[in-house]
């Protein structure tokens, strides 16, 4: 199945969504014919994964799309780019479409086949659960390539797992994920700690295998069947310490 990636950039939901269903190829066709490079990088997504990306930015209302802009839509495909290079087949097969918002109070969500990146989160989740995790760091670091990714393979963590809702495998995953691997999933829910530890198993790997090899075995063997990563490029240390610190 392919999976089609929608790029959004409004102020509010409502809006959005109208314009996801009237103006979509005018929009994406303006945005490209300004910016040759980005169109690379949308042909690169879909050559190589036939994944089909749309833009809807802010700058539809003013005429053009702000460099700032520009630069944040290319750093986040690039983002994308590396980490579907790592996640399982089936979690992208779940996943119907990606929207990329400007405002939100998170860095991502996931709801059914969809997910919602926002390029300019809130420093750190505003949620009533939520706000007892938050860091004073967070602003700063989650525009970092590295926290970009986490998210994002995070969300697809999301996918794999409601691919799995109703089957008696969930009961399996609620036993084996019931130790938090981040302070986040700590004030969350086993599903939030599923989905850190999906993305933890990718770019955190000797941690989560130190700490939890419960955990990374079960997802070695039932989520990335038997692929093990080391990556080039590790997840600094300062992007440990967040998810991991007062835990
Ligand atoms: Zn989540």
């Amino acid at each position: 199945m392919s999976m089609q990636v929608v790029i959004i950039v409004t102020g509010g939901i409502i809006i959005l969504a109208i314009l996801d269903f009237f103006l979509e190829p005018r929009v994406l066709r303006r945005i490209l014919e300004k910016y040759p490079e980005l169109q690379k990088i949308v042909d690169y997504f879909y050559r190589e994964y036939n994944i089909k990306v749309c833009t809807l930015p802010r700058g539809i209302f003013t005429g053009a799309l702000q460099d700032d802009e520009y630069e944040k839509i290319k750093k986040w495909l690039y983002a994308l780019k590396q980490v579907i290079q790592y996640i399982p087949e089936e979690a992208k097969n779940y996943v119907n479409d990606i929207t990329f918002s400007s405002s939100g109070r998170y860095q991502a969500c996931a709801s059914t086949r969809h997910i919602k990146v926002y390029l300019a989160p809130a420093s750190g989740a505003s949620g009533r659960s939520s706000r007892k995790y938050r860091t004073s760091s967070d602003k700063d670091k989650v525009h970092l390539k590295e926290r970009r990714m986490f998210t994002w393979i995070h969300e697809f963590g999301h996918e794999w797992h409601r691919s799995k809702e109703g089957l008696a495998k969930n009961e399996e995953i609620k036993k084996n994920f019931d130790k938090a691997v981040t302070k986040y999933a700590k004030y969350m829910n086993y599903r939030e700690n599923f989905a850190d530890a999906f993305a933890m198993y990718v770019l955190m790997p000797d941690y989560l295998k130190n700490n939890f090899p419960q955990t990374y075995q079960w997802l070695k063997q039932n989520v990335y069947h038997g692929q093990e990563y080391d990556l080039e490029y590790p997840v600094p240390r300062s992007i440990r310490d967040d998810l991991t610190e007062n835990y």
